[in-house]
């Protein structure tokens, strides 16, 4: 049984769903203004290892994720500038164009990170009227006012607004940030926008017709209506990194539950932060790592991803280029230690069993991804066939998804080319590319020129250099290489 922390209780609990069998699964989405940087990249890695192990356990599971290309303060308080119109500002382009190569770079990103794209995506913009109606239903239901040309959700009507407070201070400043003036249309301090027509700049690039007068929706009310509309009344388990609990997911409870009038999400996953020396990893503050800046210099992504698995998603990481050469080593040792497991079918259930039971178990406590990463090292030492270890380790990488079995044959067909470009004779040791031919014309070099033949040895070069072949003498022999 999968036990999972629950921001909402603060306490591990057993998971459950509404449906037995089956995830209802929500995940806010990037806000696609800028790349994503390797920050946000951890929540979705840690998201994507979640739907994986429900459905590795069993579960159907439905995930919904948003794109917010509409509605983003730069404050989450609905204070300051749009996100996008920000970044179309910046790169002289329009909304809709940063956001369709802002998206397209995510997902780009989520395939070499091996994170699998959910069932249903949803940019905001596509759905409009479902925000437009339950503004209304909230207005109906008089949790909703009218003021100063924007409507806004009052919190004051509630009997309780739930505040996650499993996130830092730091978290919380975020509303308070940027130096921005308090709204005064707001009746109460925790008052957010549900749908803004006037807003403290005047060119908002998108806009749209409403009750209320042209204008467009708040982030938060995107996320409840895109999750009502693919998830139904009833939300199993909704996800985001840490600074989404408040206000963002505080205020889509708000909202929701007041909008359908029962509890809606009892389950919430918040992972915790990517963190460099100098604080939290943020696009606001510029300065970010992009998955292409570690391509860039020369990581493979999917380092990235077994960096991230290494340590729990509640805890915060702490990223240097340190720390990911270390996960270089780490993971350079594991592909050459499945590399050298020589593949067969005498693979025995029993140990197969008993070994998957041992990950199951670690993903089940709380998503524990180390303690899973423990188990694949458990696999290697234990006594059983290779064939077994390799089937598990296939299997346990439906989770893992750091492509173990595909690395290890790239590496052992390295390791035939590289013992097959390898031939010694008579203390003389001739590296090349695995060709017999080459290999035998500069032996017959290394004989003639043993024999002082020295023109027939400067013929052979000479052969050689005919067909493209550089040689290199070295101590105890020659080196060939195809220039
Ligand atoms: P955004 O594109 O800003 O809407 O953020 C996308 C996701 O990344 C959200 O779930 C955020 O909570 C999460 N996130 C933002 N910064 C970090 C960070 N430094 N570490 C981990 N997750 C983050
Ligand atoms: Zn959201």
């Amino acid at each position: 049984m999968m036990q999972l922390y629950n921001s909402a209780t603060r306490k591990k609990e057993e998971f459950k769903t509404h449906t037995p069998g089956h995830v209802e699964m929500y995940t806010c989405g990037p806000t696609v203004y800028h790349f994503a940087h390797i920050g946000n990249l951890r929540s979705y890695i840690m998201e994507d290892v979640l739907e994986k192990t429900l459905r590795y356990t069993g579960y159907d599971v439905n995930r919904v994720m948003n794109i917010t290309d509409v509605g983003h303060l730069t404050s989450d308080a609905d204070e300051g500038e749009d996100k996008m119109l920000k970044g179309a500002k910046r790169e002289n382009k329009s909304v809709m164009d940063i956001a369709k190569f802002y998206t397209d770079a995510f997902f780009s990103d989520c395939e070499k990170l091996n994170i699998k794209v959910p069932d249903v995506v949803q940019p905001a913009t596509g759905l409009i009227d479902d925000f437009i109606h339950m503004v209304e239903g909230l207005i109906e239901k008089e949790f909703a006012y009218f003021a100063g040309g924007n409507v806004y959700f009052d919190t004051s009507k509630l009997n309780r607004y739930y505040v996650f407070n499993d996130h830092n201070e730091e978290d919380l400043a975020v509303g308070v940030r940027e130096g921005v003036e308090e709204d005064t249309n707001k009746r109460n301090k925790n008052d957010f926008v549900l749908w803004f027509t006037k807003s403290k700049f005047e060119d908002q690039a998108l806009k749209w017709d409403s009750p209320w007068g042209v204008g467009y929706p708040g982030w938060h009310i995107e996320c409840s209506g895109i999750s009502l509309k693919y998830n139904g009344e009833y939300l199993d388990l909704h996800c985001g990194g840490i600074d989404n609990a408040f206000p963002h997911h505080t205020n889509e409870i708000a909202q929701t539950e007041s909008f359908v009038g029962h509890e809606w999400c009892k389950q919430w996953f918040h992972v915790h932060h990517l963190n460099t020396n100098s604080g939290k990893m943020s696009k606001s503050k510029g300065e970010f790592l992009t998955v292409s800046l570690l391509e860039e210099k020369g990581y493979d992504p999917l380092v990235y991803r077994m960096f991230c698995l290494q340590s729990h998603y509640r805890k915060g990481l702490v990223f240097s280029w340190e720390n990911l050469d270390n996960a270089v080593g780490t993971f350079n040792k594991l592909i050459g230690r499945i590399a050298n497991l020589k593949p067969g079918d005498d693979v025995d259930q029993a140990v197969f069993d008993e070994l998957k039971a041992k990950f199951v178990a670690a993903l089940e406590n709380d998503l524990n991804t180390a303690q899973a990463m423990t188990a694949v090292y458990d696999v290697l030492k234990a006594k059983t066939t290779d064939a077994t270890k390799l089937a598990v380790l296939a299997d346990y990488d439906y989770v893992l998804s750091l492509d173990l079995l595909a690395k290890a044959e790239a590496k052992r067909q390295e390791n035939a080319k590289a013992a097959a470009a390898k031939k010694s004779e008579g203390g003389y040791t001739i590296v090349g590319e695995g060709d017999p031919a080459i290999d035998a014309l500069v032996m017959q070099r290394y004989e003639a020129k043993k024999a002082k033949n020295f023109a027939e040895a400067d013929r052979i070069r000479d052969e050689l250099k005919a067909q493209g072949i550089e040689i290199t003498d070295v101590a105890g022999g020659a080196q060939w290489k195809k220039i």
